[in-house]
């Protein structure tokens, strides 16, 4: 079975784990911390902080710029379902924006403008398929309306441009991520006084880790705000290390695999529409294909399925989830619902070699010809 997506997982991450049980010290430590200055060091910043999941970092982010009960977030509903649930564990509003078109399903500058209110305080922006949005003209918008701009780059680890221009970036190390944890995120602040904050608040708003007090630095700690458990631990940080420092390498295969696809799809089945351009920066996340109207996406899945090649749909929107649609039910994002039916990811992931691109795009267009 060619999988949709596969960690690279191999003898250094073994061996990174086998030092972790060894070093007798498990959890936040001196390799987390490693770990977050080597992924710091790569986006071009000075700092960020680990923590147990991309979601944990978006719920941090907001909750440490001040976002809460009373405010309106913008968001995507072209995401995964992460992006908006934080927003609802503060107790703000998200307000749903469509994407801008099928060829890029990023959030709309030109809808997020028509959606601001007195209220909106921030928007969240998702870096889709690893395809970053302009973040210049989203820093342009966000300072014209005063507003916080928050990046999920949970596909975007090291893209050009990636967490330099927000309030706050937060990334996945979630096992079909670019590189992996198994579970983890970072999250990467340019305010000093938040990203502290951040720091105390994914271990209870606690002034000292059991480090320093089994160190002897510290025998006792205060409790200065109402923190979270986010803690990201020794054996998910030392794996991190190892797998960042071929992050650069697999996203460059990505890049080529995904110009490879992006080539031979367009002659083979020029009705289908891979979205984005060839010359756009990417890290190559997923691989996405908007088929041709009418198309009968369950027979083409079935199709790629018997031929031992998986796929998958990126995203259901979230307002169609009917836990949104219990609360937010007025919802209507007309180009997000045709890009959601229409899509379809196929296979990519750097173990993969030019010949599998070749099979699966030999196997969509036999399949995308007998069902359109
Ligand atoms: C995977 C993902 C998340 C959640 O990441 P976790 O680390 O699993 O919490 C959030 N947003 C997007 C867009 C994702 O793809």
């Amino acid at each position: 079975m060619l999988s949709l997506a596969d960690p690279v997982l191999g003898e250094l991450e073994k061996k990174a784990l086998i030092e972790v049980i060894d070093s007798g010290w498990l959890t936040m430590g001196e390799r987390v911390r490693a770990f977050e200055s080597a992924f710091a060091a790569m986006h071009g910043v000075d700092d960020a902080v680990a923590v147990s999941s991309c979601t944990a970092g978006l719920h941090l982010a907001l909750t440490a710029l001040g976002i809460g009960p009373g405010d309106e977030v913008l968001v995507p509903s072209m995401t995964f379902v992460a992006t908006v649930n934080a927003v609802l564990y503060t107790g703000a509003t998200p307000v749903f924006v469509d994407i801008e078109s099928l060829t890029t399903p990023h959030i709309s500058l030109e809808q997020a403008s028509l959606l601001c209110s007195e209220r909106t305080k921030s928007v969240i922006v998702m870096h889709y398929g690893g395809y970053p949005v302009d973040m210049s003209a989203w820093k342009q918008f966000s300072d014209e309306r005063g507003l916080l701009l928050i990046e999920d780059a949970a596909h975007a680890p090291g893209a050009p441009g990636v967490g330099l221009l927000s309030d706050a970036s937060a990334y996945s190390f979630f096992s079909n991520k670019n590189m992996t944890t198994g579970e983890g995120g970072m999250v990467i602040v340019r305010n000093k006084a938040v990203h502290e904050r951040i720091r105390a608040m994914r271990t209870h708003g606690m002034t000292t880790t059991t480090l320093d007090r089994h160190k002897g630095h510290a025998y006792s700690y205060d409790v200065t705000m109402l923190g979270f458990n986010y803690r990201m631990d020794e054996a998910r940080a030392a794996m991190g290390l190892v797998q960042l420092e071929r992050l650069s390498i697999w996203n460059q295969r990505r890049i080529e695999l995904s110009a490879r696809y992006r080539k031979l799809l367009g002659q083979a089945c020029p009705k289908a529409c891979v979205p984005f351009s060839a010359n756009q920066d990417n890290v190559g996340h997923l691989m996405p294909i908007v088929l041709p109207e009418k198309t009968d996406r369950q027979r083409v899945m079935d199709v790629l399925r018997e031929a031992g090649i998986q796929s998958s749909i990126h995203y259901p929107p979230v307002h169609w989830f009917s836990y949104y649609q219990s609360r937010f039910p007025d919802s209507r994002l007309p180009m997000t619902e045709q890009f959601s039916e229409r899509e379809l990811s196929v296979p990519l992931h750097p173990s993969m070699q030019d010949a599998d691109v070749d099979r699966v795009v030999e196997v969509f267009s036999s399949a995308l010809s007998d069902y359109v």
